[in-house]
């Protein structure tokens, strides 16, 4: 404002008042021009601290700016020790930590996992499929289940076994985390090592106290008939005993051989109906049994293991259901895949027993079981076998009321056969 009196006043002197306005404007325009350069610079960080010479509006600028740029600083300042912080935590966990990106690639990673998976600066950014190759983690990272985790050998050190889990978070981002679970490994091979050892090393003593109990049951006289009574029961029990170790035998195969299976042409209903008879041999004209299948439903599948799962469920039915009782046997394909089903109205099992009859030796009723030579194995293997074959059990059950024991097989395992 004062330029422009100075201007006007200078005109007015000179009678050139136009002439000295446009000189005035055009100083004020460089001054202005001029500030702003130096702001330029000043923001680029080429000059340090605010301009003396700064005046007027400028002033101004520069305190708001300057305000501005201290807090920033400090809110960065704050950013990167948090960031440092999370770093230094994340570095500590034993655990392998790696942050992949919506297309799998490699984003950032802990300490442990630079060790345990062999992370080098190079591998950012890297599909993480390029890392680990094995054909069971590109499955389980192609899965959108990450409910379980994959327990798998390390690619990069040998001996080592690794469990790893995808945690999902964010904007379809995932956490990759690695433990070393080598200890734990060896220590569930020696536990399946010793079960299998303990029972083949059983396997011959009871053979011979069956082989000697039997023979003395065929005394007709003497102190053998005068303990008839005990002697029986030791049969009895021997018997159940070498029930056990065949299924703890069986079970520890199971384990062993993973997921591979020799795979055969199963013809699943003449099985059933196989079965279904054995299975009224055991009732003893106690029970109905009905059978209900499907003849042109044949499964690729592990036949001596099929014969296990069905003639425990079949059998099961007919020991939890009293005298008078109906089994219904069903086996039926639909789009989910190949159905088998015992139905039978027997006992029940409360709601709370349910998630835990796969369980070993899990027993709802112990006495009963025994009574009626469970080894309490025969759904744990039920469960392997059907995990081997990719298929799932379903339990419906109500309490007096009797229980459905459902098996879906996937349809890939259903035969594919030309009806002549
Ligand atoms: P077990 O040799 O004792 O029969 P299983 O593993 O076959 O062992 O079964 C575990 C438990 O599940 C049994 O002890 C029993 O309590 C319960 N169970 C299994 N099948 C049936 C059924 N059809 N009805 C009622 N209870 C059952």
């Amino acid at each position: 404002m004062g330029l422009l009196v100075l201007g006007l006043l200078i005109g007015l002197v000179t009678g050139q008042v136009s002439w000295a306005l446009f000189v005035i404007t055009a100083v004020y325009l460089v001054w202005h021009l001029h500030n702003l350069y130096k702001l330029d610079q000043w923001l680029q960080g080429k000059r340090a601290g605010i301009p003396d010479t700064i005046e007027g509006a400028w002033a101004n600028v520069y305190y708001h700016l300057n305000r501005l740029q201290q807090r920033n600083r400090r809110r960065k300042k704050k950013l990167a020790s948090m960031v440092n912080r999370f770093r230094e935590s994340t570095n500590a966990l034993p655990d392998a930590a790696v942050v992949l990106d919506v297309h799998g690639n490699i984003e950032n990673w802990n300490m442990s996992a630079a060790s345990l998976l062999n992370l080098r600066k190079q591998d950012a950014h890297q599909p993480i499929t390029n890392l680990i190759r094995h054909p069971d983690f590109i499955q389980y990272l192609n899965r959108n289940d990450f409910s379980s985790s994959l327990q798998m050998p390390s690619s990069f050190q040998e001996g080592v076994y690794l469990s790893i889990r995808i945690v999902p978070y964010g904007n379809k981002q995932r956490l990759l985390m690695v433990r070393d679970i080598t200890r734990l490994h060896k220590l569930e091979q020696m536990r399946q090592d010793f079960i299998a050892n303990v029972s083949h090393e059983l396997r011959t003593p009871l053979t011979v106290i069956l082989g000697y109990l039997e023979s003395m049951l065929e005394e007709e006289e003497g102190w053998v008939k005068e303990n008839e009574g005990s002697i029986k029961a030791m049969l009895q029990q021997s018997m159940r005993m070498q029930n056990i170790v065949t299924d703890l035998l069986l079970l520890s195969r199971l384990e062993t051989e993973g997921s591979t299976y020799k795979k055969q042409n199963v013809d699943v209903p003449a099985m059933l109906k196989m079965i279904k008879e054995d299975g009224e041999v055991l009732s003893n004209g106690r029970h109905t049994l009905q059978i209900d299948t499907d003849p042109e439903l044949w499964l690729r599948a592990s036949g001596e293991e099929l014969i296990s799962v069905f003639s425990n469920l079949i059998y099961n039915a007919v020991k939890y259901t009293p005298e008078g009782g109906h089994i219904y046997i069903r086996w039926f394909a639909d789009e989910q895949g190949a159905h088998f089903e015992v139905e039978d109205t027997g006992v029940g099992i409360a709601p709370q027993h349910i998630p835990r009859l796969t369980e070993r030796f899990y027993r709802v009723d112990v006495g009963r079981s025994r009574a009626t030579g469970g080894t309490g194995l025969g759904l744990a293997i039920v469960k392997h076998v059907l995990g081997r074959h990719s298929a799932v059990l379903e339990i419906d059950s109500e309490i007096d009321k009797g229980s459905t024991f459902r098996c879906v097989f996937p349809t890939n395992l259903i035969l594919e056969r030309e009806v002549a």
